[in-house]
């Protein structure tokens, strides 16, 4: 997979930009708040139609063409993949409603919807906040999951995006059942357990599939990094045991004993979550009419890291925690390109300055294997004298990139 060229209209700082970019290493060097993140951010919308940070399309659209009687952005780009070219272009446009925008896709000339632009362009980004994989939220962790997932499988992508769809109706239903003591609830909520856990389980399955993925690859990289002490487990930590199917007096593990554990399943039909599933919606019925909302289901998994049976999240060190989230990001790497038989594009915005030596010299080991790279730093100094020679160099100023740098 190459990107070779990239060009932005009106993005964020970019008033207009043609670049053309080799295989290899390109390295872009920028004081803060010259456009190295938004370059990057650029390419990951085109690569999955969505930005990896913007909250509304809205604010991708340069201030400068807010004002104009038709301000528009696009990004569009010329992708390589086993000698065909791909076109792929998105372009920001007025909506009805002043200051909101619509998305325009087209692949090779031709309209499309931003869903058939997963998988032409693999990417896999490491920003500087990734080092708190480890230490935050757990939906992080799943959007971490997810936009891996994504890129690779699009069934998983409209999975996700029905299974949101049907959890916001279903718990609206659940609220007002809630409000009125339950009355006639179980009519109404089986068609909405069934559409939930159609979609549902194809989450649950593919995500315990790629941490079970990622755990071999994570666990290698992890023994390199760490100069090879301890060894680095993932674990699906999910709301309830897909791989049990209780009975309906049956008690199975809580959502504790799950959080702590977790579960490792080498391989998981979509039929054993299918059914587990369902029983466990069906268990926790009283539960969720009191509550008023999905107790259970893929919107509240969690990833967990561990170092032997030690909880990284809870016990481990700051540095430790960080190797590990760097470990998991570069297996991301080997499993997209085991997976589709393509090498992903890595980015990797400005995060030699979260790094301490040492690891920073593992990342650099690491980058010779990638067939492409696109790495932005604040200071040169962060990369070692054969890497600066071997590498595509350009500098960014103002939204501007230069070659004589
Ligand atoms: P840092 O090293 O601090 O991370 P950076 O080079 O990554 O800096 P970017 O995040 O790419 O910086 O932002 C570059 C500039 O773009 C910032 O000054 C930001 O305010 C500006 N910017 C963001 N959105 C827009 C927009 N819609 N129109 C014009 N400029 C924007
Ligand atoms: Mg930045």
């Amino acid at each position: 997979m190459h990107l070779r060229h990239l060009a932005l209209t009106h993005f964020r700082n970019y008033a207009r930009l043609e670049l053309d970019l080799p295989l290899g290493i390109t390295l872009i060097q920028g004081a803060n708040a010259q456009g190295k993140s938004n370059l990057l951010e650029a390419i990951v919308f085109l690569a999955t139609g969505k930005s990896p940070r913007a909250g509304s399309d809205a604010e991708l659209v340069h201030w400068g063409v807010r004002e104009d009687p038709y301000p528009y952005a696009r990004v569009a780009a010329e992708v390589a993949r086993d000698d065909r070219i791909t076109h792929i272009d998105i372009t920001l446009l007025p909506n009805k409603v002043p200051g909101r925008f619509r998305k325009q896709v087209r692949i090779n000339g031709v309209n499309k919807r931003a869903m058939d632009l997963v998988g032409i362009l693999l990417t896999v980004l490491f920003q500087p906040e990734d080092v708190n994989l480890v230490s935050g939220s757990p939906a992080r962790r799943r959007r971490y999951l997810d936009i891996a997932l994504c890129q690779m499988e699009p069934r998983y992508c409209r999975a996700l995006s029905h299974y949101q769809k049907v959890l916001a109706q279903r718990n609206a239903l659940l609220r007002r059942l809630a409000e009125q003591g339950g009355r006639d609830a179980e009519d109404q909520l089986r068609y909405w357990d069934d559409k939930l856990v159609e979609s549902g389980s194809l989450v649950v399955a593919r995500r315990q599939w790629l941490i079970h993925q990622l755990e071999e690859e994570a666990a290698l990289i992890h023994l390199e990094l760490s100069g090879g002490v301890e060894r680095l487990h993932m674990r699906y930590l999910p709301s309830f045991d897909p791989g049990l199917t209780p009975g309906p007096h049956e008690s199975y593990p809580g959502i504790q004993v799950l959080r702590e554990r977790g579960v490792a399943y080498a391989h998981l039909p979509v039929e054993q979550v299918h059914a587990s599933f369902l029983a466990h919606l069906q268990a926790s019925r009283a539960r969720e009419l009191a509550a008023g909302m999905t107790l259970i289901g893929p919107h509240r998994d969690d990833l967990g890291f561990y170092l032997g049976e030690r909880n990284l999240r809870a016990y481990g060190s700051r540095g430790q925690q960080r190797t590990a989230a760097l470990a998991s990001k570069l297996a991301e790497v080997t499993i997209m390109t085991r997976v589709s038989g393509h090498a992903p594009l890595l980015l990797l915005d400005d995060v030699m300055s979260e790094l301490d030596a040492t690891r920073r010299a593992m990342l650099m080991k690491i980058l010779p294997t990638v067939k492409q790279a696109i790495i932005t730093t604040t200071d040169w100094a962060y990369f070692q004298d054969d890497l600066l020679k071997q590498a595509y160099r350009l500098c960014v100023q103002e939204g501007t990139l230069l070659t004589n740098c």
